[in-house]
């Protein structure tokens, strides 16, 4: 965390240690690692080289639509941000970068600068959240499929993970989240949802919050907010409830390999993230992440494109009798394929396009990005090959 505008009480010596201790042993894995893991797997059975294999480098014009990155990348304003702090590399922060990226989300959003702080993307304070607020008495509930993240940093604490199943329209089940686990100390929320791209209401959102266990915190991940109509939960963070809302520039914005992502919540609550990690910003990410906030554009056009994309492979798919899970309004969604899931993913890598992966409750169902036009053309005519192929 970098906003040395707002810094964070330190903690005695004794439980700065244990802390420490504790971070360093819990990886922080990203979209990109859950993927190579799927794709590592599916290679087991492909034609990839070895060396590909062993780097997890796709081979050239691989078609990537396996990680929920966005194809048009950083904007232009963002790249020349990068070109013209690079200079100043050699200095942590020399023109406060990172201060004047809070203070220009503090304007947009209402919220006070030191309900925000800065991480080099989401994943970090999506962890220290989890580290922070779980242990082995105070639980983690998350739904079921949801981003896995959070399960990853719960089983570092010891906490007990409990995985409670979408409702038949693939919102998170708020009513079975609170009561599954009554001394739960985070319940997650990941609106719209990962892999299925489901939405899950404000209304829910706010009963599960006024209802919750006593002590827990609802964490809030909004990472793919800006690609719905979803109404964000900010204000809540703002009323000073107990939650925290994760953002990160790694979706709408195309930052995924610039880093950047907002925790969002009470300073108390910020607090408790702080011994887990205090690792300055890049300079370029905050840089490009505040010219991004800038551009008034940037959301709508690139809401429309991507879902524009989405709903072309999504009619294509149904006009091909293709199952599709709920009605996604992110750029992801899942296919049942009626077959192994696993062996679907290795065909498609075995024709040069890199899907998403299964997950355990949903063996036969892959997950899939939204790429350009061009990567889902490419895409239909390889799932056709695959599908068409006795399983
Ligand atoms: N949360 C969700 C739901 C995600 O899907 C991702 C990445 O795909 C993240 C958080 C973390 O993203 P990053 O660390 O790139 O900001």
């Amino acid at each position: 965390m970098t906003s040395l505008t707002h810094p964070v009480p330190p903690p005695s010596r004794r439980s700065f240690l244990r802390l420490a201790a504790l971070a360093a042993s819990a990886p922080i894995l990203t979209e990109a690692h859950f993927a190579l893991a799927a794709q590592t797997t599916a290679q087991a059975s492909s034609q990839a080289s070895p060396k590909r294999r062993l780097r997890g480098e796709p081979a050239p014009g691989a078609v990537l639509i396996n990680a929920n990155e966005n194809p048009l990348g950083p904007c232009k304003a963002a790249c020349e941000a990068i070109a013209s702090i690079a200079p100043y590399g050699g200095r942590y922060d020399l023109y406060g970068e990172t201060d004047k990226l809070v203070k220009t989300f503090s304007q947009q959003s209402g919220l006070k600068e030191n309900y925000i702080s800065v991480y080099a993307g989401s994943s970090e304070p999506l962890h220290y959240t989890v580290l922070a607020f779980t242990s082995p008495s105070r639980g983690l509930v998350s739904a079921d499929p949801s981003y896995e993240a959070p399960t990853v940093a719960a089983k570092v604490t010891g906490a007990k993970i409990t995985m409670v199943p979408l409702t038949p329209a693939y919102a998170h089940d708020v009513k079975a989240m609170v009561a599954a686990d009554p001394t739960a100390g985070v319940i997650y929320i990941c609106n719209p949802n990962n892999p299925t791209g489901t939405l899950t209401s404000k209304e829910d959102i706010a009963w599960a919050l006024e209802n919750k266990p006593k002590g827990s915190v609802l964490l809030v991940d909004e990472a793919y907010i800006h690609l719905s109509d979803s109404p964000s939960v900010l204000d809540m963070v703002g009323a000073d409830k107990d939650l925290i809302v994760l953002r990160t520039f790694s979706k709408i914005y195309g930052m995924a390999g610039i880093r950047c992502g907002f925790a969002l919540g009470r300073p108390d609550l910020l607090a408790k993230l702080g011994p887990y990690g205090q690792n300055p910003m890049p300079v370029t990410g905050s840089a490009a992440a505040n010219v991004s906030l800038l551009e008034a554009d940037l959301i709508p056009t690139r809401k429309r494109i991507i879902g524009e994309t989405r709903r072309n492979t999504l009619a294509w798919l149904a006009a091909n009798n293709y199952k599709v899970i709920g009605d996604s309004h992110s750029n992801c969604f899942m296919i049942d394929t009626g077959r192994n899931g696993r062996s679907v993913i290795a065909a498609m890598q075995a024709r040069n396009v890199y899907i998403g992966r299964t997950w355990p409750v949903w063996p036969n169902a892959v997950r899939i990005s939204v790429g350009t036009p061009q990567e889902m053309a490419i895409f239909q005519s390889a799932f056709k090959e695959v599908m068409s192929t006795p399983a």
